[in-house]
């Protein structure tokens, strides 16, 4: 492993956690590396005729508590490193939530934004093509993640059930619901970090009129300023990736979600109901309650730290904030609520996908929601009385409550399963 990478900084996190538990040397070695990643080159037909070929992985980080779970990202500046990452948080997050899974991820190194819709296609179909013995509803299951959504996971889909020759809907979730989709999986990550404000705000010192700035106004961004809207609260600022804008009284949601339907970027929207332009980075330092970073990772680093104003933030994006960045946040008292709770409301419902393709009987709306607010609320509480009793932050308390989870699960196994003697 290279020095610095992103994989080493998310294992700052585990030796952090390791600490405040009594856990044998093996589960926390075992935890340090991906148990597989797969490399691929995906060669594609053009439109024009000509062939291109991108860059894919599919990692399956860990599978002690279940078969591995995390999405496909479609992204120019994807690596392996990034993957095993992300599959890292999943392994960790599904732990947190008590869900029967490990933690995988996969990525195509593309910017989907450059192809047509048949090429797109027969790219997610080539995707399946290359990992089909890696995934299976109980070896590996993909889902949307960043610029890959329901149609995509559809056409995978279909291409999993064309290579096994019978459907199989539970090799993967987020599709659309004509294919066995869940009701509720478009807000879910949303709706879960919007359950888990609403029942530690107290706690938290969030009041009932709350001023949020959200960083990336893409699917969880979206709907994040729409819940919160919803109950009263003033959306102050967003962004995406051409910029951000700002008003102090509320930004005007019905226009910002009309210019990101025809494509645009939030800043087009300048100059309209009282919306001011700021640069992306500048979103960062909007004087707020309520930070909640829906984009990339990396995002607020030590760098921009030190201008943050909220005093909560609400990781809506896999690991947006840095481990320096999380330092200097905490000495100033601004509590974090870590991405792998935080976000954790979309794998939530993909469980609850997978679990209703296999019974092949559908739950209304109602019933989704319900069992998401019940475990969110379940497992924010038991983080925040981790972090009450042994006066560590949230990310911690919530790396702690997992690793324990892991650790059982690991000596359940037996060690002897996992290192020759
Ligand atoms: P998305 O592609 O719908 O939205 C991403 C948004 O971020 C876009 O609006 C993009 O313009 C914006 N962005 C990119 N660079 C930016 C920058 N420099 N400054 C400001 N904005 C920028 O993706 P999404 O599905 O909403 O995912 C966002 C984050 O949430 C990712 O970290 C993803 O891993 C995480 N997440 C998503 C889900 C889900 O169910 N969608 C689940 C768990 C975690």
């Amino acid at each position: 492993m290279s020095e610095n990478s992103l994989l080493d900084h998310a294992l700052v996190r585990l030796d952090e956690a390791a600490r405040h538990l009594n856990i044998d040397a093996d589960v926390i070695e075992k935890l340090k590396y991906a148990r597989e990643t797969t490399k691929a080159r995906l060669m594609i037909r053009m439109d024009d005729g000509s062939r291109k070929s991108f860059l894919a992985w599919r990692c399956r980080y860990d599978d002690t508590r279940g078969p591995t779970k995390g999405g496909i990202r479609f992204h120019p500046e994807s690596t392996a490193d990034e993957v095993e990452t992300l599959a890292f948080w999943m392994t960790f997050k599904c732990a947190v939530m008590n869900l029967p899974y490990g933690g995988g991820k996969g990525a195509v190194q593309v910017d989907p934004r450059a192809l047509s819709k048949t090429e797109l296609e027969r790219l997610s179909r080539a995707y399946i093509q290359a990992f089909a013995r890696i995934i299976g509803p109980d070896r590996d299951i993909p889902a949307p993640d960043v610029y890959t959504n329901s149609m995509i996971m559809g056409w995978m889909a279909d291409e999993y059930g064309q290579i096994v020759g019978e459907t199989v809907p539970a090799v993967i979730t987020g599709k659309p619901i004509a294919l066995g989709g869940s009701l509720g999986r478009g807000d879910a990550t949303a709706r879960g970090g919007y359950y888990l404000v609403r029942n530690l705000a107290s706690e938290l010192g969030l009041g009932e009129r709350m001023r949020v700035a959200v960083q990336g106004f893409g699917n969880a961004g979206q709907y994040i300023a729409q819940l919160l809207a919803a109950d009263g609260h003033t959306i102050v600022a967003v962004s995406d990736s051409s910029g951000a804008v700002a008003a102090k009284d509320g930004l005007d949601l019905d226009a910002l979600m009309a210019a990101k339907a025809k494509g645009k970027s939030v800043r087009e929207t300048a100059g309209q109901g009282g919306h001011v332009a700021l640069s992306a980075d500048e979103l960062v330092g909007v004087d707020c309650d309520l930070l909640v970073p829906a984009a990339l990772e990396n995002m607020i680093h030590k760098g921009n730290a030190e201008t943050i104003k909220a005093r909560v933030v609400l990781e809506l994006a896999n690991g947006p904030v840095t481990s320096e960045a999380d330092a200097l946040l905490e000495a100033r008292g601004v509590v974090v609520l870590p991405d792998i709770l935080a976000n954790a409301g979309g794998v939530t419902v993909s469980y609850f996908e997978w679990v209703q393709n296999r019974q092949g009987f559908y739950w209304p709306l109602e019933e989704i929601h319900e069992r998401l607010r019940t475990i969110m609320e379940r497992e924010g509480r038991g983080i925040w009385d981790v972090s009450q009793s042994k006066k560590i932050s949230m990310r911690t308390a919530a790396y702690v409550h997992a690793l324990s989870r892991l650790a059982e699960a690991i000596e359940a196994h037996g060690t002897q399963n996992f290192f020759a003697s």
